[in-house]
Protein backbone atom coordinates (compact mmCIF):
# COMPACT_ATOMS: atom_id res chain seq x y z
CA UNK A 1 0.00 0.00 0.00
CA UNK A 2 0.95 3.34 -0.70
CA UNK A 3 2.01 5.47 2.43
CA UNK A 4 0.81 8.94 1.83
CA UNK A 5 1.22 12.35 4.28
CA UNK A 6 -2.08 12.63 5.98
CA UNK A 7 -4.47 15.77 5.14
CA UNK A 8 -1.61 17.21 3.04
CA UNK A 9 -1.73 20.74 2.36
CA UNK A 10 -1.52 22.70 -1.09
CA UNK A 11 -1.13 26.21 -2.11
CA UNK A 12 -3.71 26.89 -4.96
CA UNK A 13 -3.81 30.38 -7.12
CA UNK A 14 -6.81 31.46 -8.73
CA UNK A 15 -6.78 31.73 -12.72
CA UNK A 16 -9.01 34.43 -12.88
CA UNK A 17 -12.50 36.29 -11.54
CA UNK A 18 -15.92 35.81 -12.50
CA UNK A 19 -17.84 38.78 -13.02
CA UNK A 20 -21.28 37.83 -13.11
CA UNK A 21 -25.37 39.11 -12.84
CA UNK A 22 -24.98 38.25 -9.64
CA UNK A 23 -23.63 41.28 -7.20
CA UNK A 24 -24.51 39.52 -3.53
CA UNK A 25 -25.40 36.03 -2.87
CA UNK A 26 -29.00 36.13 -1.97
CA UNK A 27 -31.13 35.38 -5.09
CA UNK A 28 -28.37 33.18 -6.49
CA UNK A 29 -30.21 29.80 -7.89
CA UNK A 30 -28.63 26.64 -5.78
CA UNK A 31 -26.84 25.07 -9.18
CA UNK A 32 -26.03 26.53 -12.43
CA UNK A 33 -28.68 25.51 -15.42
CA UNK A 34 -31.76 27.13 -12.73
CA UNK A 35 -31.29 30.31 -14.64
CA UNK A 36 -29.88 30.32 -17.87
CA UNK A 37 -30.61 33.34 -18.75
CA UNK A 38 -27.57 35.02 -16.18
CA UNK A 39 -24.41 35.92 -17.69
CA UNK A 40 -20.78 35.76 -16.15
CA UNK A 41 -17.41 36.09 -17.66
CA UNK A 42 -14.58 34.59 -16.37
CA UNK A 43 -11.85 37.11 -17.21
CA UNK A 44 -8.22 35.22 -16.52
CA UNK A 45 -5.18 36.87 -15.26
CA UNK A 46 -1.63 36.91 -15.26
CA UNK A 47 0.38 34.11 -16.90
CA UNK A 48 -2.86 32.52 -17.39
CA UNK A 49 -4.71 35.46 -19.32
CA UNK A 50 -2.61 33.63 -22.22
CA UNK A 51 -4.93 33.16 -25.33
CA UNK A 52 -2.41 29.45 -26.26
CA UNK A 53 -3.98 27.87 -22.94
CA UNK A 54 -7.13 28.13 -24.45
CA UNK A 55 -7.18 27.14 -27.85
CA UNK A 56 -9.43 24.63 -28.90
CA UNK A 57 -11.86 25.47 -25.92
CA UNK A 58 -14.49 27.18 -28.14
CA UNK A 59 -15.08 23.80 -29.38
CA UNK A 60 -16.79 22.64 -26.10
CA UNK A 61 -20.11 23.75 -25.53
CA UNK A 62 -19.91 23.19 -21.78
CA UNK A 63 -17.10 23.38 -18.90
CA UNK A 64 -16.62 22.94 -15.54
CA UNK A 65 -15.40 25.71 -13.01
CA UNK A 66 -13.51 24.50 -10.25
CA UNK A 67 -13.76 27.56 -7.66
CA UNK A 68 -13.20 28.56 -4.14
CA UNK A 69 -16.80 29.72 -2.29
CA UNK A 70 -14.56 32.90 -1.18
CA UNK A 71 -17.67 34.68 0.74
CA UNK A 72 -18.01 31.39 2.67
CA UNK A 73 -16.28 30.98 6.27
CA UNK A 74 -13.74 28.68 6.30
CA UNK A 75 -14.97 26.86 9.33
CA UNK A 76 -17.10 24.07 8.65
CA UNK A 77 -18.63 21.48 10.51
CA UNK A 78 -19.70 17.61 9.56
CA UNK A 79 -23.03 18.40 9.34
CA UNK A 80 -25.18 20.43 7.27
CA UNK A 81 -28.66 21.34 6.86
CA UNK A 82 -29.62 21.70 3.21
CA UNK A 83 -32.02 24.03 2.14
CA UNK A 84 -34.16 21.56 -0.20
CA UNK A 85 -34.60 20.29 3.48
CA UNK A 86 -36.36 23.08 4.54
CA UNK A 87 -33.57 23.99 6.72
CA UNK A 88 -34.21 22.11 9.48
CA UNK A 89 -32.95 17.91 8.85
CA UNK A 90 -28.88 17.40 8.63
CA UNK A 91 -26.73 15.46 6.57
CA UNK A 92 -23.39 14.95 6.01
CA UNK A 93 -21.38 18.22 4.77
CA UNK A 94 -19.88 15.21 1.86
CA UNK A 95 -23.38 14.55 1.18
CA UNK A 96 -24.23 17.83 0.31
CA UNK A 97 -23.47 20.56 -1.85
CA UNK A 98 -22.99 22.87 0.55
CA UNK A 99 -21.28 26.29 0.59
CA UNK A 100 -19.84 25.63 4.30
CA UNK A 101 -17.20 23.08 3.59
CA UNK A 102 -13.55 21.99 3.47
CA UNK A 103 -11.26 24.11 1.74
CA UNK A 104 -14.36 25.70 0.54
CA UNK A 105 -14.35 24.66 -3.31
CA UNK A 106 -17.02 24.78 -5.07
CA UNK A 107 -17.93 22.97 -8.75
CA UNK A 108 -20.43 24.14 -11.68
CA UNK A 109 -21.06 23.26 -14.54
CA UNK A 110 -21.74 26.07 -17.13
CA UNK A 111 -22.18 26.97 -20.61
CA UNK A 112 -19.53 28.30 -22.55
CA UNK A 113 -20.88 31.21 -25.11
CA UNK A 114 -17.83 32.91 -26.27
CA UNK A 115 -14.13 33.61 -26.07
CA UNK A 116 -12.15 37.03 -26.35
CA UNK A 117 -8.82 36.77 -26.66
CA UNK A 118 -7.97 40.42 -28.02
CA UNK A 119 -6.28 42.18 -24.84
CA UNK A 120 -6.85 39.07 -22.29
CA UNK A 121 -8.74 36.34 -22.17
CA UNK A 122 -12.64 36.53 -21.41
CA UNK A 123 -14.87 33.20 -21.22
CA UNK A 124 -18.44 34.46 -21.29
CA UNK A 125 -20.26 32.27 -19.53
CA UNK A 126 -24.23 31.48 -19.10
CA UNK A 127 -26.43 29.94 -16.94
CA UNK A 128 -24.02 30.19 -13.42
CA UNK A 129 -24.54 30.28 -9.90
CA UNK A 130 -21.59 32.00 -8.79
CA UNK A 131 -21.45 35.60 -7.08
CA UNK A 132 -18.92 38.42 -8.78
CA UNK A 133 -15.85 38.15 -7.87
CA UNK A 134 -15.57 33.96 -7.31
CA UNK A 135 -11.59 33.12 -7.87
CA UNK A 136 -11.71 30.69 -10.34
CA UNK A 137 -9.04 27.70 -9.54
CA UNK A 138 -9.63 25.33 -12.64
CA UNK A 139 -11.16 25.48 -15.53
CA UNK A 140 -12.39 21.76 -18.15
CA UNK A 141 -14.25 21.01 -20.55
CA UNK A 142 -17.09 19.04 -19.95
CA UNK A 143 -17.51 15.63 -21.86
CA UNK A 144 -20.99 14.34 -21.82
CA UNK A 145 -20.17 10.53 -22.59
CA UNK A 146 -17.68 10.37 -19.51
CA UNK A 147 -20.10 12.30 -17.27
CA UNK A 148 -23.57 12.58 -18.31
CA UNK A 149 -25.23 10.38 -15.83
CA UNK A 150 -29.06 11.01 -15.92
CA UNK A 151 -29.83 7.21 -14.33
CA UNK A 152 -27.69 8.44 -11.17
CA UNK A 153 -29.26 8.35 -7.77
CA UNK A 154 -29.31 11.62 -6.17
CA UNK A 155 -30.98 11.13 -2.70
CA UNK A 156 -32.68 14.26 -1.18
CA UNK A 157 -31.95 15.97 -4.26
CA UNK A 158 -33.41 14.11 -6.85
CA UNK A 159 -35.14 16.45 -9.24
CA UNK A 160 -34.72 20.39 -9.96
CA UNK A 161 -36.09 22.80 -6.94
CA UNK A 162 -39.38 23.08 -7.53
CA UNK A 163 -40.52 26.82 -9.33
CA UNK A 164 -43.22 29.53 -8.10
CA UNK A 165 -45.22 31.47 -10.76
CA UNK A 166 -44.08 34.94 -11.00
CA UNK A 167 -45.39 37.82 -12.65
CA UNK A 168 -44.54 41.67 -13.27
CA UNK A 169 -46.74 44.85 -12.15
CA UNK A 170 -47.36 47.25 -14.92
CA UNK A 171 -44.68 50.17 -13.65
CA UNK A 172 -42.13 47.09 -13.67
CA UNK A 173 -43.13 45.85 -17.17
CA UNK A 174 -42.28 49.31 -17.90
CA UNK A 175 -38.95 49.77 -16.62
CA UNK A 176 -37.96 46.78 -18.38
CA UNK A 177 -39.59 48.33 -21.95
CA UNK A 178 -37.34 51.08 -21.40
CA UNK A 179 -33.55 48.85 -21.03
CA UNK A 180 -31.69 47.45 -24.80
CA UNK A 181 -31.60 44.22 -22.56
CA UNK A 182 -34.78 44.47 -21.25
CA UNK A 183 -36.59 41.01 -22.59
CA UNK A 184 -33.32 38.96 -21.28
CA UNK A 185 -33.25 41.09 -18.30
CA UNK A 186 -37.23 40.00 -17.82
CA UNK A 187 -36.42 36.27 -18.54
CA UNK A 188 -33.33 36.32 -15.53
CA UNK A 189 -36.09 38.02 -13.14
CA UNK A 190 -38.89 35.54 -14.26
CA UNK A 191 -35.84 32.52 -13.89
CA UNK A 192 -34.22 33.10 -10.45
CA UNK A 193 -37.63 34.17 -8.80
CA UNK A 194 -39.14 30.72 -9.52
CA UNK A 195 -36.44 29.46 -7.45
CA UNK A 196 -38.28 31.25 -4.68
CA UNK A 197 -35.33 32.82 -3.21
CA UNK A 198 -37.00 33.78 -0.03
CA UNK A 199 -35.90 32.13 3.72
CA UNK A 200 -37.81 28.51 3.99
CA UNK A 201 -39.32 30.34 6.82
CA UNK A 202 -41.10 32.93 5.40
CA UNK A 203 -42.88 30.45 2.65
CA UNK A 204 -45.56 29.35 4.79
CA UNK A 205 -46.68 32.32 6.29
CA UNK A 206 -46.98 34.00 3.07
CA UNK A 207 -46.52 37.22 4.43
CA UNK A 208 -47.82 39.22 1.38
CA UNK A 209 -47.33 42.52 3.06
CA UNK A 210 -43.57 41.88 3.34
CA UNK A 211 -41.30 43.69 0.46
CA UNK A 212 -38.58 41.44 -0.63
CA UNK A 213 -35.46 42.79 -2.90
CA UNK A 214 -32.84 40.84 -4.78
CA UNK A 215 -30.24 42.69 -6.82
CA UNK A 216 -29.71 41.66 -10.66
CA UNK A 217 -27.14 42.83 -13.70
CA UNK A 218 -27.19 46.98 -12.44
CA UNK A 219 -31.18 46.88 -10.79
CA UNK A 220 -33.08 46.46 -7.25
CA UNK A 221 -35.73 44.21 -7.91
CA UNK A 222 -38.47 44.51 -5.44
CA UNK A 223 -41.16 41.76 -5.11
CA UNK A 224 -43.51 40.79 -2.64
CA UNK A 225 -45.95 37.02 -2.04
CA UNK A 226 -48.99 36.57 -4.04
CA UNK A 227 -50.81 33.67 -3.64
CA UNK A 228 -48.57 30.92 -4.51
CA UNK A 229 -46.68 32.88 -6.41
CA UNK A 230 -44.14 35.99 -6.42
CA UNK A 231 -44.74 39.56 -7.91
CA UNK A 232 -42.22 42.14 -9.40
CA UNK A 233 -43.51 45.31 -7.68
CA UNK A 234 -40.30 47.52 -8.60
CA UNK A 235 -36.89 47.29 -11.01
CA UNK A 236 -34.67 50.22 -9.84
CA UNK A 237 -31.32 51.26 -10.74
CA UNK A 238 -29.08 49.72 -8.25
N1 LIG B 1 -22.65 24.34 -8.14
C1 LIG B 1 -21.77 24.60 -7.02
C2 LIG B 1 -21.46 23.33 -6.26
O1 LIG B 1 -22.32 22.45 -6.27
O2 LIG B 1 -20.36 23.22 -5.70
C3 LIG B 1 -22.36 25.64 -6.10
C4 LIG B 1 -23.59 25.16 -5.35
S1 LIG B 1 -23.98 26.24 -4.00
C5 LIG B 1 -25.31 25.50 -3.25
C6 LIG B 1 -24.69 27.61 -4.88
C7 LIG B 1 -24.80 28.80 -3.96
O3 LIG B 1 -23.50 29.23 -3.60
C8 LIG B 1 -25.43 30.01 -4.60
O4 LIG B 1 -26.84 29.92 -4.47
C9 LIG B 1 -24.84 31.17 -3.79
O5 LIG B 1 -25.67 31.49 -2.72
C10 LIG B 1 -23.54 30.59 -3.22
N2 LIG B 1 -22.32 31.21 -3.76
C11 LIG B 1 -22.06 31.52 -5.06
N3 LIG B 1 -20.81 32.04 -5.18
C12 LIG B 1 -20.28 32.04 -3.92
C13 LIG B 1 -19.02 32.45 -3.38
N4 LIG B 1 -18.05 32.93 -4.15
N5 LIG B 1 -18.83 32.32 -2.04
C14 LIG B 1 -19.79 31.81 -1.23
N6 LIG B 1 -21.02 31.39 -1.68
C15 LIG B 1 -21.25 31.52 -3.01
Amino acid sequence: MTTVPANEAFALEAIGHIQSDYPDKFGIPRQPGLAPAARAELVLEGAYADPLAVRGLDAFSHLWLTFVFHQSPERWTPLVRPPRLGGNAKVGVFASRSTHRPNRLGLSLVELTGIETRGGVRLRLAGCDLVSGTPVLDIKPYLPWAEARPEARAGFAPEPPPRVAVGFEAAARAALACRPDGDELSALICQVLAQDPRPAYHRDKGAAERLYGVRLRDVDVRFRAVGDGLRVVEIAPA
